[in-house]
């Protein structure tokens, strides 16, 4: 994973949005059809905690960068992008993605 440095392109997740629904993970595999003992996006459900009172739930995913880099290039509008119920996930320059976080729980990872 690279660190982040204001160039290439990023995947953003929305913390509060994500079910964890494994979308996400099928859609890559179902668009890239790799081989079953690789994972080019893995998504891990966390248990939940509370914060301040309240009980939250954040779920994590795990994209292999270069090949989101590559899959982007080829289509900026992915299936793992399009196909969130839960529309809890985009792609795009790092700083378009920054200035959607804004405010928002999210991750963003960089490639
Ligand atoms: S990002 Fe979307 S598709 Fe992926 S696990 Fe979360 S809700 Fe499901
Ligand atoms: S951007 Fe492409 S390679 Fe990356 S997780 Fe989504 S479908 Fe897979």
């Amino acid at each position: 994973m690279k660190r982040i440095d204001g160039e290439g392109i990023a995947l953003l997740l929305d913390l509060d949005d994500c079910t964890g629904c494994f979308g996400c993970e099928s859609a890559c595999r179902e668009t890239h059809r790799y081989p079953y003992d690789e994972d080019w996006m893995k998504t891990e459900r966390r248990a939940p905690f509370l914060v301040d009172g309240k009980l939250r739930q954040y779920h994590l995913v795990a994209p292999v960068l270069d090949k989101c880099r590559a899959c982007y290039n080829d289509d900026p509008n992915p299936l793992c992008v399009t196909g969130c119920p839960a529309g809890a996930l985009k792609i795009g320059s790092l700083m378009d993605m920054v200035r959607e976080a804004e405010g928002r729980h999210c991750t963003i990872f960089t490639a």
